[in-house]
Order: structure tokens, then sequence, then C-alpha cells
């Protein structure tokens, strides 16, 4: 994946001038809008855009000229899929759930590659025609509405422009992959009731072999403890083929460890999608050795596991 290149005085003044301050800034719990709350600050937010700090990877680079940084995402959101759900945890479903192109990883075995790779990818982002649509699946049944990626997080604007739309009373959840920034963190606190965080490697080196993404777990732990201090938090584990011993066992020994009694959803079926083929451990589908094995580390680990 290719550095941006953020190094000249005028992207410093940018950057200074576009940060908002975050202290204090976050919605409350005992507001009694969540609407009007999104709706009042996505401007303030859209405009951090023009020195994008929304994610770990802090390109700085201005995402209001056009699709930048390591993301390749503008300013506007695009729509992948727009449907109701039932593939997620038991708890959540059926779901609304929102796809948004693109994505700050790079995931050789990502299930939705083409469009979490491309920010380009899908239609154009209609808050009030999918605010109506949400709305008449959570009238049919729907238990929450679920905002998903590639990773929505680097479109924070966009969400919050969504949310805005919403019913104020709708479940909300983010599906993230846990790589946002401490900035973009504290402009979602209280947001959503719910976040399903992914954390998908065990160790860097894995993260950076098959996601392309550096300093992976300080950052998803990081982000993981926060989530737990701040809403409810499901963590999501996909087991990947080849991957037990380098991690699923480490991240079920760190969950133990420092999330004890969160909710653990371990997935076993991981499909060889996108590039998969680009790494051998990752051709086939998890075999049933592999996920009772799996499950046998859980259980010595007394994780919490949800279906
Ligand atoms: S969202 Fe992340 S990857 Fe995308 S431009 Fe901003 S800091 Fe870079």
């Amino acid at each position: 994946m290719p550095t941006p290149n953020p190094s000249s005085s005028s992207v410093a003044a940018i950057c200074e001038l576009a940060r908002p301050r975050p202290d204090g800034w976050h919605f409350r719990k005992d507001s009694p809008r969540r609407s009007q709350w999104a709706a009042e600050r996505l401007e303030t937010v859209r405009a951090s855009l023009a020195c994008c700090e929304l994610c770990a990877h802090r390109c700085r680079v201005n995402r209001l000229k056009g699709p930048a940084g390591l993301c390749h995402a503008g300013a506007t959101a695009r729509v992948f899929s727009a449907q109701l759900e039932v593939g997620d945890e038991l708890e959540l479903v059926p779901a609304f759930a929102l796809a948004l192109s693109g994505c700050n990883l790079r995931c050789g075995f990502c299930i939705s590659g083409a469009e979490s790779w491309q920010a380009e990818a899908g239609g154009s982002l209609d808050a009030a025609g999918l605010a109506a649509q949400a709305g008449l699946a959570l009238a049919r049944g729907a238990k929450s509405v679920l905002l998903l990626g590639g990773e929505p997080a680097i479109h924070l604007p966009s969400v919050l422009e969504i949310v805005a739309a919403l019913p104020d009373d709708a479940r909300l959840v983010l599906k993230t992959n846990g790589f946002s920034s401490a900035l973009a963190r504290s402009w979602m606190e209280n947001l959503f009731d719910v976040w399903v965080v992914d954390y998908k490697f065990g160790q860097n080196d894995c993260a950076r072999r098959l996601a392309q993404v550096s300093d992976y777990a300080a950052v998803v732990r990081e982000n993981l403890i926060w989530a737990r201090d701040h809403s409810e938090l499901i963590v999501r584990h996909v087991l990947l083929p080849g991957h037990l011993d380098c991690c699923w066992r480490p991240v079920a020994a760190w969950l133990a460890g420092n999330l004890p009694g969160i909710k653990v959803s371990l997935r076993a079926g991981y499909w060889p999608a996108w590039q998969a083929q680009r790494f051998p451990e990752l051709r086939q589908t998890v075999a049933i050795e592999e996920h009772e094995a799996a499950t046998a580390i859980a259980r010595e680990h007394r994780l919490r596991l949800i279906p």
C-alpha cells in the first residue's frame, strides 16, 4: 500500500484549522434527540476531512478535494448494500444493514472485497430514502439498524447524516474493524447502542501480511477497551484456516485477560473470497477439527460465546 505524502507547511496549516476540538463534544446518553445532535455536528465533522485523521492511519490528506489517503475515499460515502439481514449475531437480527463502500484495511480475503477496497463502488447515498427503508424494516420487526462497510467509521460525516435521518429510538449497531482513531471514536461516543468489533488478527505479522496494516494489535485493543467502556460490545472473530495458534489463541487469551465476560462471537463460516488465492492457507474453508479446537480454546479461557 503506498504511503501518503502529507509533508508540506500548507497541509499542517489546513490540519490545524480542520480539526474540531473533541473535548465535551460527544452525544450524551441523557440527551433526548440523537438525530438532532447528529445533524448539528455533521458539517463540522465533514470539515475535518480537509485533514483526515478518522482512522489510525492518520493520513492527514484532504478528502474534501476528492478521493485520497490509504482508504481512497472522498467526502461522501457510497452505499453498496441496504437490506434486511439475518446472518449476524442472533441478538441483533433481523437487522436492517447498510453497507458503505471503502475501507482502511486491505484484507485479501474480504468477503466484500470489490466494494470494500473501492470507495467509489455502489450507489450514491440518499439518507432520507435509507432512513425510510430502515423505518419500514423496524416497523415490520427488525431489531436493529446495522451500519457496516467496508469500514463505516472512515465515513463519519455520512454516518452522522444517516443517523440524523433515522428514528431516535432505533437500536443502532456499528460494525467496525476497530481501526478508528481516538478522534473518531470520541465523536461516536454514545451514538451507537452496540459496537460489533471484528478482532481479526492475533499477531501484527498476520495483519501486515493479510491486511497490509501496521501496528494492528495496539490500535484494536485500545478501541476494544474504549468500546467496552462506552457501549455494549460484541467482539467478533472470524476463524481463518491455518491461523488458530497465531491468531485465535492470542485473541482469546487477550480477551480473557482484558475484557472478561465480554460477548464473543466466534465465526467459523470463512469463505475463500476476493484475493484469498494469494495466500495458500486461505484457499480452503475452516476444517471441522479446527473449529472444534477453537471452541476448546474458548472454553479453556472461559469466554462468553454468543450465537
Ligand atoms: S479514513 Fe483513515 S485511511 Fe482514510 S484518509 Fe482518513 S486517516 Fe487515511
